[in-house]
């Protein structure tokens, strides 16, 4: 299919997103929802191929029946002329074989948590009795926020389904297929416990353990040579996760982990467990290794045999290679049978079966043990996520396997769920802490609170103390976060007077700055002005200026007048009004004349009175004596466009006077 090809009506093809074994899988939208979606699409070549058609609608329909988080969706099944497809979630990202390429060393806490989350998903995988039974880095995807989720169902196969065991058995990935697939037995749940192991090995040493120049060669690898030890590979790795890939890979199915859970579970311990011995395979413990050699000549003469053969090769070819391969198997196993059964048969006669003690408590467990002439051995306690405390997770021997009475069963007991401190998150970012903790399982709440000093998203405050010891999975942590300031619209301050801007001010919070200008529109002693303007948004805190009036300005007019005021002699005017009495009495007058010049001299006392805005017409503006004609300078400030007086005085007689004086 080309870009830009509409599939199905619906689905625009984007890209193409890989080839695989059967299908050819592409980048699409989905044009009625809006979203990226995988299609997967039959190969043409193969579309009238019954056993893959049937495979492929297989995959749909047990891809479609499990939902979980680490399992990619499906979200739409079909055919469209004649070619099957399949719709899913489309998981931006690349797979885990890249992923391991890249990364590469990995810490150990990512290996675990990827392997984590690929163990749940196999769990509810087998929980539908839906074995995968080709887990491969190739078939995980690892999203962009690290999610791992598992896809190609596609020769996964339904326990009860036994038809299709026998038709489907060769058909995984030589590197991780386990010794029983190898061998043509029927895959179980612990087949795909053993490729998780193999993919386990991978994570941690960047390669897979068994290499070889064959299909053939390599899958002898897995049931005659023992899976390398990774702590060879780096002496860092705790011998108790080395332990799990030892288990897990183990050749004999049942010394491997019980389920994915248990598998699970003993990861979760891995980094914390000190001291752990090395693991050792239950069966060469009792001797039976002696076997292996045997099966060493049987499988070198299978790989003489068989010339570079492609598992993936053609039919035929690949079916009677492995006849042959498997008559070799059949003989060996049988041979185990033989040497086991007479072990049985000479060791002990009184041999019991391990009861199953999980979810028993230690008293209930001794009792079941007495029934059955057993003894309780080594209790060990460590954490569970699924049994509660007290109760048994499991007992080693395990259940159903058969010792010999007088034994001892150690059990393995749940001290509960395993606890995670609290830390210190007040100053960190929240969406940070949030990843961290709901990644550990917590459920996180978030209330906002407004702070003037904190920045927004930042913590504030945290309802578990840092410190505490509590299990993620049944606590609810509430983080106080701040949303910043508190923002305000600001109220329209027109009309307000100082006294109630600065009420208003303290019920804000705003630091309030006042200044005073004059105008002609605002009365007196109200607001004039505020910054911001109201409606603005204001955060609380932040500063407010207002402008009160201070009225209407007063204007004044200021201007002088110059009053020119004419000397008048009394001596000229006495002898002036004497001048007809002059001849009579000029002796007299002489007389008075010489006795006034000298008693009163020639000159006149000028009193000068003015009114305007401050001074009054009944006060005196200026006194002064003059002997000639001489310039009075008045100065007067009245209101704008209004007048002044003035009055002026000789000798106390008014001599002018203005009621009127104006500017011009
Ligand atoms: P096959 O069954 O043919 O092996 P797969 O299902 O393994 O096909 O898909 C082939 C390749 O297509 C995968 O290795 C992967 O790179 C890509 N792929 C498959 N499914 C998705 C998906 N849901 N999202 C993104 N890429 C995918
Ligand atoms: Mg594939």
């Amino acid at each position: 299919m080309k870009p830009d090809m509409i599939f199905n009506e619906r689905y625009r093809i984007i890209k193409s997103l890989g080839e695989g074994g059967m299908a050819n899988v592409y980048l699409a939208t989905d044009l009625i929802l809006d979203r990226p979606v995988a299609v997967k699409v039959l190969r043409v070549d193969l579309r009238d191929d019954q056993d893959t058609i049937r495979r492929f609608k297989r995959e749909a329909l047990a891809t479609t029946e499990l939902v979980h988080p680490n399992i990619v969706s499906v979200y739409d099944v079909g055919e469209v002329d004649g070619f099957q497809y399949m719709v899913m979630e489309y998981v931006a990202g690349y797979d885990l074989k890249t992923y391991i390429t890249k990364q590469f060393p990995i810490p150990y806490q990512v290996v675990i948590d990827i392997m984590t989350q690929i163990l749940s998903a196999v769990e509810v995988a087998h929980d539908h009795n839906i074995i995968h039974r080709d887990l491969k880095p190739q078939n995980i995807l690892i999203d962009e926020e690290g999610n791992a989720k598992i896809t190609d169902f596609g020769i996964a196969v339904a326990l009860a389904d036994h038809s299709l065991t026998q038709t489907n058995t060769l058909l995984g990935s030589v590197h991780y297929l386990s010794p029983e697939q190898a061998r043509g037995s029927m895959a179980t749940k612990r087949s795909d416990i053993y490729s998780l192991g193999i993919i386990l090995y991978e994570m941690l040493t960047g390669k897979v353990p068994f290499e070889g120049e064959t299909a053939v060669s390599i899958a002898l690898k897995h049931f005659q040579s023992e899976v390398p030890s990774v702590r060879e590979f780096d002496p860092n790795i705790p011998q108790s996760l080395e332990n799990i890939v030892l288990q897990a890979t183990s050749k004999v199915p049942q010394d491997r982990f019980q389920s994915a859970e248990e598998m699970s579970i003993a990861l979760s311990k891995s980094l914390s467990q000190k001291n752990a011995e090395k693991w050792h395979p239950e069966v060469l413990v009792s001797g039976e290794t002696k076997v292996l050699p045997v099966l060493d000549k049987n499988a070198a003469e299978v790989s003489n045999t068989t010339k570079e053969p492609e598992v993936t090769a053609d039919k035929k070819k690949k079916m009677s290679r492995r006849k042959k391969w498997t008559i070799g198997v059949i003989m060996v196993a049988l041979l185990m049978l033989i040497v086991g059964g007479v072990v049985v048969a000479t060791s002990s006669p009184k041999e019991v079966k391990v009861p199953d003690l999980s979810g028993m408590t230690i008293s209930e467990a001794k009792s079941s043990l007495a029934d059955k002439n057993l003894k309780l051995g080594k209790v060990t306690r460590t954490n569970s996520e699924t049994v509660s405390s007290g109760d048994i997770i499991n007992s080693a021997p395990k259940k159903n396997e058969t010792i010999r009475e007088e034994n001892k069963v150690d059990v393995i007991v749940s001290k509960g769920k395993s606890k995670i401190t609290v830390e210190n998150y007040v100053g960190s970012t929240y969406s940070d802490v949030k990843s961290t903790l709901e990644k550990d399982g917590f459920t996180v709440e978030k209330e906002t609170q407004h702070s003037d000093s904190v920045t927004e998203n930042e913590i504030m405050e945290q309802d578990i103390s840092a410190g505490d010891k509590v299990v993620p999975s049944d606590t609810v942590i509430t983080l106080t976060v701040s949303s910043g300031p508190e923002m305000f619209t600001l109220r329209d301050l027109s009309g307000y007077t100082i006294k109630s801007v600065q009420d208003y001010a303290t019920e804000i919070g705003a630091r309030l700055s006042i200044s005073e200008a004059y105008s002609n529109s605002v009365e007196k002693g109200q607001v004039v002005k505020q910054s911001p303007t109201a409606g603005s948004n204001m955060s609380k805190g932040g500063s407010l200026s207002v402008t009160i009036s201070k009225g209407k300005k007063e204007t004044t007019d200021e201007f002088t007048r110059t009053v020119t005021v004419p000397f008048k002699s009394m001596v000229m005017e006495s002898s002036s009004s004497s001048d007809k009495d002059k001849e009579d009495s000029s002796d007299e007058s002489s007389n008075s004349s010489s006795s006034s010049s000298e008693s009163k001299t020639d000159e006149n006392v000028i009193e000068v009175y003015i009114e305007d805005k401050t001074h009054n017409i009944d006060t005196l503006y200026e006194r002064k004596t003059i002997t000639k004609d001489t310039d009075f300078k008045l100065s007067f400030i009245v209101d704008s466009g209004k007048s002044g007086k003035y009055k002026i005085l000789r000798d106390d007689k008014v001599i002018a006077e203005n009621g009127n004086v104006t500017k011009n």
